[in-house]
């Protein structure tokens, strides 16, 4: 979860019953689509190094996800090398790579909690921190944070996420919301899909982005509360009938396919 996670040793493989050919099926297009988001992300420039993480349940028997290889940079993510794991980070079958169990303890606990919760997104990108570190937070002050009335939840910084009883804790301030600001620490959106979390989290950080901007010109400019209100529910890229968020997703893999499609391997 964060810059300074404490990396752990090799877990346990544990064995699951057999998945049937249809899971088999739908688990690969996953792998691709989260592999792909991965490489947007660092496309983005949404990345930390070898840490954070984008996690997506995956379709089958048990409860399973798939989570980055420990180590390995955004742009060197497949869907080969993306780590099958349970909800306590054991792996499931084999990894050429460690997963990172202290970064999953927030990402599991959500995973855990709130059953539509398919795609879980952690960045600690400068826009999303800074917004994060300073007192106000969010301010409603431009076009993107107007798409977000009443849709962000605050959790207050309790150091390095590796505790789990911190997980309950950020679930329950993460009440009904999707989108949530760790205070000094970064951003985190959930989505029934890996498009919905990611168009939440694109759009928090967009309005982050232009927060911090605005800030060096001076006062913002307030929004009126009932003027977001109806921004956030004309928003286009969270209505299911403009794809919820796949129609902006796809247009970033297709950008991503011409640079490198090797994320499909
Ligand atoms: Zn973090």
């Amino acid at each position: 979860m964060s810059a300074v996670d404490i990396e752990q040793p090799a877990q346990q493989s544990v064995q699951q019953s057999a998945p049937t050919a249809s899971h088999e099926s739908a688990e690969r297009a996953l792998r691709i689509e989260l592999a792909g988001t991965y490489r947007a992300f660092a496309m983005l420039g949404w990345t930390e190094l070898i840490y954070n993480h984008i996690t997506v349940r995956i379709p089958g028997p048990g409860t399973h996800f798939l989570i980055n290889p420990f180590g390995l940079h955004y742009t060197e993510v497949n869907a080969s090398n993306l780590v099958k794991i349970d909800v306590d980070a054991n792996v499931i079958g084999s990894s050429a790579y460690p997963v990172n169990p202290a970064g999953f303890v927030v990402h599991a606990a959500i995973h855990r909690a709130i059953p539509d919760a398919h795609c879980v997104m952690h960045t600690h990108t400068t826009a999303g921190l800074a917004v994060a570190c300073s007192q106000a937070g969010l301010e409603n002050t431009n076009f993107y944070s107007a798409q977000l009335h009443d849709m962000v939840a605050y959790h207050d910084f309790e150091g390095v996420t590796v505790r789990a009883d911190e997980g309950a804790r950020i679930v329950a301030d993460l009440g009904d919301k999707r989108v949530m600001i760790l205070r000094n620490h970064g951003l985190l959106s959930i989505g029934s899909t890996i498009a919905e979390a990611f168009v939440r989290l694109w759009t928090l950080n967009r309005a982050c982005e232009v927060q911090l901007a605005t800030a060096a010109l001076g006062t913002a400019r307030a929004i009126p509360d009932d003027i977001a209100a109806r921004s956030t529910r004309d928003a286009l890229q969270f209505n299911p009938r403009h794809g919820a968020g796949a129609d902006v997703l796809q247009a970033l893999l297709r950008q991503v396919d011409r640079i490198d499609p090797s994320y499909r391997e």
